[in-house]
């Protein structure tokens, strides 16, 4: 798949592997945020060599998990 930067107009490369988007929850009494990594959204991440902008697509919807 190619991806562009939108800001560079340049290609972005693949970060290899798989990664997460991990669903988050607060406590409403302590302001706390907790992490679930129980819950959340696979993605593969591309990054602009430019700019350094980071883009992530569902991993799932791509078919690679
Ligand atoms: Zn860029």
């Amino acid at each position: 798949m190619r991806v562009f930067c939108e800001d560079c107009k340049k290609d972005m490369t693949r970060i290899s592997g798989t990664y997460a988007l991990t669903g988050v929850t607060k406590d409403r009494r302590t302001d706390k945020i907790n992490f679930d990594p129980g819950s959340g959204v696979p993605v593969v991440a591309y990054v602009c060599t430019q700019c350094n902008r980071i883009k992530i697509y569902s991993a799932v919807r791509l078919g690679e998990i």
